[in-house]
């Protein structure tokens, strides 16, 4: 198996300035071989590293970039025509593979060679062939087996690594008496048939405050002023605390569950249906559901049930109650049950997917203790995981 680890850079003046030279002549190599293909058709990669060796002879300055480094280019290429054709088989409406803008392209990749991890005193150093000694805080063990590493440069302008390392790793026992139904929502992120709840912090959200008072200094400033790009720069530092923010919550929740369950159940969301209701969609895509799934599924076991009737049917006798969105109780007429609504789902997620494997609801979550009704509102013991 592959892991991959990601690493901060923090390359000197110079080492920058090689970077970045070295992104240049990827993009400008990349482009050449766009140019090619949609002027002849399919090239193999064979055919695309043919022309890069005619390339590099007409152009002797691309020998300042290290040769395997570039041919990952072609590599990179290929696999691009490749999913093209396939997608084209499958029936989509396919156009051309497109030239790459300037600052479009921010990544290149070493494969097997060209590259060394050294430690010198108490730094650490990563070698990369015709850039040098680039200071890397490596702030976990690796495993020792590198197979590539892939250069990265985000759009503030930090530069990271990602490792590629194969790893031993020996598959865990599952138990499907450690498995756990949960409900995905926009107020709470996840409530779970164990009646835990999180909050979700919607962190896109907080910050458009702040994000819409820099776009209103950006455009205040003169077109390609200095100011103007210290502004730019600004706002992207914003957008990327965002997205750490949201990936560190994601990654903090959804390691909580894979320590405490082996199985955990979630609903097929119909994501794209709930993004055209436009009042909701930028709380929904800043909730990040879809990563949260994928973390889970690497993390421990991820099965998805069918989303039909989970807030409707009573998780205790099966009986329908239907009720609108702002509705946050379920009541149940026919064997009294009243808990929270999101609980309710939850349960009956987890019952659809022990269903799957013929497994009844164990018996102490069929006999949810009723839940206190205050002021028409749920008053429950609800247990809140800390999530920073
Ligand atoms: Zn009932």
């Amino acid at each position: 198996m592959q892991r991959t680890f990601k690493f901060r850079l923090y390359p000197n003046v110079g080492q920058s300035q090689k970077l970045q030279n070295n992104l240049a002549v990827c993009r400008w190599i990349y482009n050449k071989m766009i140019e090619k293909i949609n002027k002849e058709g399919f090239q193999s990669r064979n055919d695309l590293n043919y022309f890069l060796t005619d390339l590099k002879e007409r152009e002797p300055w691309l020998y300042s970039c290290h040769s395997k480094m570039l041919q990952m280019i072609s590599t990179q290429i290929d696999g691009a025509q490749k999913a093209l054709i396939q997608l084209r088989k499958n029936g989509n409406k396919t156009g051309t593979l497109r030239f790459s803008k300037h600052d479009e392209f921010q990544v290149f990749t070493y494969n097997q060679s060209g590259f060394d991890i050294t430690r010198i005193g108490n730094t650490d150093l990563l070698y990369l062939s015709k850039i040098g000694s680039v200071q890397i805080r490596i702030h976990r063990n690796i495993p020792q087996d590198i197979k590539q590493i892939t250069i990265t440069k985000s759009k503030s302008g930090k530069w990271y690594v990602c490792i590629t390392c194969n790893a031993v790793t020996v598959l865990p026992k599952i138990s499907l008496a450690k498995s756990v139904g949960i409900d995905v929502g926009i107020k709470n992120f996840a409530y779970d048939s164990d009646g835990f709840v999180t909050p979700n912090p919607l962190n896109l959200q907080k910050m458009l405050k702040p994000l819409a008072r820099m776009q209103r200094k950006i455009a205040r400033r003169q077109m390609g002023s200095q100011n103007r790009k210290k502004a730019l720069k600004f706002y992207q530092i914003i957008h990327e605390r965002i997205k750490n923010r949201r990936k560190d919550f994601l990654h903090k929740i959804s390691a909580q569950y894979a320590k405490k369950y082996d199985v955990v159940f979630v609903e097929r969301l119909q994501k794209l249906n709930m993004v055209k209701n436009h009042k909701l969609a930028q709380k929904i895509l800043d909730s990040g559901w879809g990563t949260f799934t994928n973390m889970l599924d690497y993390k421990c076991m991820l099965i998805e049930v069918p989303a039909k009737n989970t807030t409707i049917d009573c998780s205790r006798c099966g009986n329908k109650v239907p009720k609108s969105l702002a509705v946050r109780i379920h009541r149940c007429d026919r064997c009294g049950l009243v808990i929270g609504r999101d609980h309710n789902a939850a349960i009956n997620i987890l019952k659809k997917g022990l269903n799957i494997f013929n497994i009844k609801l164990p018996q102490e979550l069929r006999e949810v203790t009723p839940v206190e009704i205050q002021n028409g509102s749920v008053k429950q013991e609800e247990t809140t995981w800390l999530v920073r």
